[in-house]
């Protein structure tokens, strides 16, 4: 099998999730801005959690948040994921948790609290993700 062939896992796409992954293609990551008291959403939803407005703007984000927790599967679970892979769990900068695979290096113990930016990865089948670099 060529590695074309493995399929990436595609995004379960909810009502609210088109824009952000259409932000992702085009390697500028939007997410939702509250327009009345500018808490940022993740994931995208219909109305602000904080104050429940629905003036929410899409914006782009800086890519830089820091790790917040991280772990290492050894078990091959997906064809697209041979292990060991990882997932981390970034505190981005305007506020929310994301969750994606680290690229480069593995975390480690030293791993809690790194700072990391936004990072797009194109997968063997054209399928872009966003993941996070060290730094
Ligand atoms: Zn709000």
């Amino acid at each position: 099998m060529k590695a074309s062939d493995v399929k990436t896992p595609r995004p379960v796409m909810g009502l609210y999730d088109k824009p952000m992954w259409e932000s992702i293609d085009a390697r500028g990551m939007k997410l939702q801005c509250c327009a009345e008291c500018q808490t940022w959403l993740y994931p995208p939803a219909p109305a602000c959690p904080k104050c429940l407005s629905c003036e929410l703007v899409w914006t782009p984000i800086s890519g830089r948040g820091r790790i917040v927790s991280w772990v290492v599967f050894h078990r091959h679970y997906l064809p697209a994921y041979p292990p060991p892979y990882n997932a981390v769990a970034v505190r981005l900068d305007e506020g929310p948790t994301m969750i994606s695979n680290l690229e480069g290096a593995m975390p480690d113990e030293g791993s809690m609290g790194r700072e990391v930016r936004l990072v797009y990865v194109t997968m063997a089948d054209g399928v872009v993700l966003p993941r996070w670099s060290l730094g």
